[in-house]
């Protein structure tokens, strides 16, 4: 990680929070603020009461970078740590990273032996992905710690309800053969996002059941989870003893049902600013962009954004992504390049290496661009490309 420079000799009057000289080289650069996250997760916390907390870091920490969110995530009280691929959990303990690790999109053939050896709990949702945690157990010497999953209404992972009083009591023999220990029991939302959707109540009530079933067989597991950020905040009989929050750890919102950023107090964790690569007037009546889906319509300043579809720009974002640039929000102007984006500054004044504001802290927000883009926040930050330089900030100014 290179460290945070604030102090670059001839750089514009903008803000030099994060232009490292990576960064500044690059052009554009993704701060993370680390305190927000915490702030975040202590705002969760409050409105969640008593359950425990699973920080979700799946797919780069939402594009945010794996190992400092994960740390800050635990600093921020977090006890678990959530991980779609056994490989990022491998990667987390192999940071030295501690808490709890949960993972749970497991193909035949997981590493499961490694993700023993680095104490990770690991989900299971049928017969056979229990016969080969039971076999790494016995190849390693160690006890897995297992969550069973339970498919109360996704259609995605987890056993129906059908199998799973089978899976739960071949998880039980496992227990008594002492190469297994359930840890947990669990179950995941199809429409949380929406509070007030019939399928909520029903998916609470397929889960209640599936607690039953596994308790009368014989299981006591340590936590029971259902809710993701949305359940968390929005539907409270789905918080059992555990949480798992994504989205609202990043500070963005799980839904418009369930409230905005702001209404629930949340910061945004991802900014992404980019510096102007040209800046020059072009005369009215102008195309801009590929296929000219933007004519200028009076004598105009047109800037050029080094960020594109390349970084995770959609395309879907042509004559409606926001950015703040010289003092105002406006649109995109024409098609998003591979590479770059251009925006319409009319007679506003603006100089290359002057910074924009894509999206978080003082701009328009992720939230924001998944409107304009017919998306959701999570695919904006998610996407972000490897060519945008990640900075953590440990301080913010
Ligand atoms: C991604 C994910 C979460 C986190 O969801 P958010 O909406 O981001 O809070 C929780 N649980 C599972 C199973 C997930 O895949």
């Amino acid at each position: 990680m290179s460290p945070v420079d604030r102090t670059l000799p001839g750089v514009p009057a903008t803000s030099q929070v994060g232009w490292t000289t990576d960064a500044v080289a690059r052009g554009a650069v993704a701060t993370i603020d680390l305190d927000a996250l915490r702030g975040n997760l202590a705002r969760v916390r409050e409105l969640t009461g008593d359950a425990a907390v699973m920080a979700v870091v799946k797919a780069d920490a939402y594009g945010h970078g794996l190992v400092p969110c994960a740390r800050a995530a635990l600093e921020g009280g977090a006890s678990w740590l959530g991980a779609a691929l056994p490989d990022e959990a491998v990667a987390l303990r192999d940071a030295g990273v501690g808490g709890r690790v949960l993972t749970w999109l497991t193909t035949p053939g997981a590493p499961w032996v490694a993700l023993l050896e680095r104490d990770v709990d690991v989900s299971v949702s049928a017969q056979w992905a229990l016969e080969a945690v039971r076999a790494a157990a016995l190849a390693t010497g160690r006890r897995a710690r297992v969550h069973l999953k339970a498919d109360t209404g996704l259609s995605r992972n987890g056993a129906t309800p059908d199998d799973w009083p089978a899976l739960v009591g071949a998880a039980r023999a496992a227990e008594l053969d002492d190469l297994v220990e359930v840890t947990g029991l669990w179950s995941h939302f199809a429409c949380a996002d929406e509070p007030t959707h019939p399928s909520v109540g029903r998916q609470v009530g397929v889960f209640d059941e599936a607690l039953a079933v596994a308790e009368s067989a014989g299981l006591r597991p340590e936590v029971r989870h259902l809710a993701n950020s949305a359940g968390a905040l929005g539907v409270p009989r789905s918080r059992h003893d555990l949480v798992r929050v994504g989205i609202a750890m990043y500070g963005l919102s799980p839904g418009a049902a369930v409230g905005s950023a702001r209404d629930l107090g949340l910061r945004p964790v991802m900014t992404l600013r980019a510096r102007l690569a040209s800046v020059k007037r072009i005369p009215s009546g102008s195309g801009i962009s590929y296929g000219h889906t933007y004519t200028t319509t009076r004598d105009t300043t047109v800037a050029l954004v080094p960020l594109g579809y390349a970084d995770g720009i959609p395309r879907a974002a042509a004559n409606v992504g926001p950015v703040l640039a010289a003092g105002s929000v406006r649109p995109i102007a024409g098609r998003v390049c591979m590479d770059q984006v251009v925006l319409d500054l009319g007679d506003d004044a603006a100089a290359p290496g002057d910074e924009v504001v894509l999206f978080g802290e003082g701009g328009p927000s992720a939230d924001d661009w998944a409107a304009a883009c017919g998306t959701i926040g999570y695919e904006i930050v998610t996407r972000i490309g490897p060519r945008v330089p990640r900075v953590p900030l440990e301080v913010t100014t």
